[in-house]
């Protein structure tokens, strides 16, 4: 999709997707009033993300965002919106998950001491990202 085509709300959710995170939480965060309400969120939530879904390079930059965090995974599966779209999610979700596992885990194996001597790289930081995930961001 062309950039020219996407809309103000396409543009600001792709920008979210950038930063890493639940994208849902970073709008949130960023523009609290307008976000809370309801219209506003369930249209980034039913005619946004779901939709974009469709794209692979949405689906792509989801998972390397660490996907969407738990509460919002609830909501945005409760949220109307093509089937396909749901298992879309899901996947990217499943994906990014097992990628933040496998991180979880270096993290731990690094701090047992046989292995402490191994320098920490992405996974210095997973824990407090499965910690952001279960409960929203955290403002940092
Ligand atoms: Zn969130």
């Amino acid at each position: 999709m062309a950039d020219q085509t996407l809309s103000p709300l396409q543009h600001e959710l792709r920008e979210t997707l950038a930063q890493g995170g639940c994208p849902l939480c970073h709008l949130a965060a960023r523009d609290e009033q307008r976000f809370l309400d309801s219209l506003t969120y369930e249209r980034i939530l039913d005619e946004i993300l779901l939709q974009d879904l469709r794209f692979p390079e949405v689906q792509a930059a989801l998972v390397r965002a660490g996907g969407l965090c738990l509460p919002h995974l609830r909501t945005a599966l409760g949220a109307s919106g093509p089937a396909q779209s749901h298992t879309a999610l899901l996947a990217a979700q499943r994906e990014a998950w097992t990628v933040l596992m496998a991180e979880l885990d270096g993290f731990i194996r690094k701090n047992d001491y046989r292995f402490q001597h191994e320098p920490m790289g992405d996974e210095r930081d997973a824990w407090l990202r499965v910690l952001d995930t279960l409960t929203g961001l955290s403002p940092r």
